[in-house]
């Protein structure tokens, strides 16, 4: 069998492992791999070339994805996705393994039910929000890299007195947001989840904790569906309460860097599974991890809502900035 290969979406680190395990795994039960670049971009206009165990020599460690990524707008559309059909086609290649996030899913579910190529989805995206699965590779080590870019501004923030306004990513999810908040002890969280994301309940929050004594605090924002926020808060802030504070937002350093070993460990055990099972005859599925177990999902299960952050996170949050 030949299978192509191609990340999709925000570019996330460990999808190098996802990639290498494909290409070794398959190599072993003697299929071939393509890689094709750019994702569906790529997919569209025929970039994808063989992509023996060989090139994938040092690419476990590294961050990003070897094989780039993008978006792209026409693949929404009908007749681009038939045009990347024959692609695959004229290619001979008979299943497609997709890595990225619920968008990348959400194509490969649609491409898979009107051309019958068989699609394997593996989680990546840093804001893991994905449903039917409790990790996505790339949140692990983004969380890790906004705890200890915290970690470093906390440092300046006590020293101070100060307040700081940290924006973190994930789009429209919290999760990133109130796991980093809980991991480096901010003072409050704001995410779009909560019944708490309000200036209102920020100020509240602060107030209580400048009659407590504290004299620095940290916010983790999330950045929600738009991007500034913290801007804006801290605009907000400053010209009501007057108050010495600063706003950093810690953008794509969240996305780059070495995966951490979960990321690799979880991207190599999904890229293995994935080639496994479309061996088998397996498809329209993608993998996850639920309650430590590696688990495999229909392809429609994206369709439904984005997982939320675990509500007793951000009770936690307030009870241990006391
Ligand atoms: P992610 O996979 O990280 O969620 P996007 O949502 O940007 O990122 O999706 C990646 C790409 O997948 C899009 O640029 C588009 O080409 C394709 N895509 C996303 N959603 C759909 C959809 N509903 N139908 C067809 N293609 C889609």
């Amino acid at each position: 069998m030949r299978l192509g290969v191609l990340t999709s979406g925000g570019d996330a680190p460990g999808m190098n492992a996802a990639i290498r395990a494909v290409v070794r795994q398959a190599d072993a039960l003697g299929h071939e791999v393509w890689g094709i670049y750019r994702g569906y971009q790529g997919l569209l206009v025929g970039d994808m070339a063989p992509l023996p165990s060989r090139a994938c020599a040092n690419i476990l460690q590294r961050g990003g994805t070897m094989l780039h990524t993008a978006r792209c707008a026409e693949f929404y559309e009908a007749e681009p996705r038939a045009r990347a059909a024959g692609k695959l086609r004229e290619a001979g290649i008979e299943a497609l393994v997709v890595i990225g996030g619920d968008g990348s899913f959400r194509a490969a579910e649609t491409f898979q039910r009107e051309h019958g190529v068989a699609c394997a989805g593996i989680p990546g995206t840093i804001d893991n929000d994905l449903s039917g699965t409790e990790r996505t590779l790339g949140f692990d080590t983004a969380l890790n890299t906004a705890v200890e870019a915290i970690d470093r501004i906390r440092d300046t923030a006590s020293s101070h007195g100060r307040l700081f306004l940290v924006e973190v990513m994930g789009r429209s999810s919290g999760m990133l947001a109130v796991h980093t908040a809980l991991a480096c002890g901010a003072e409050a969280v704001l995410y779009p989840e909560s019944p708490d994301d309000s200036y209102e309940a920020l100020v509240t929050r602060l107030n209580a904790n400048w009659l407590r004594g504290k004299r620095s605090s940290i916010v983790v924002v999330a950045e929600g569906d738009t991007v500034g926020r913290a801007m804006a808060v801290g605009e907000r802030l400053k010209r009501d309460h007057a108050l010495d504070l600063r706003v950093v937002v810690l953008g794509h350093i969240q996305r780059g860097g070495s995966p951490s070993a979960m990321d690799r460990i979880w991207g190599s055990r999904w890229g293995a599974e994935a080639v496994r099972r479309l061996d088998c005859g397996e498809s329209g599925f993608y993998l996850g991890e639920v309650a430590g177990a590696l688990v495999a999902q229909p392809l429609s299960r994206i369709l439904e809502p984005q997982p939320v952050p675990p509500g007793d996170l951000g009770r936690l949050i307030a009870i241990l900035a006391r």
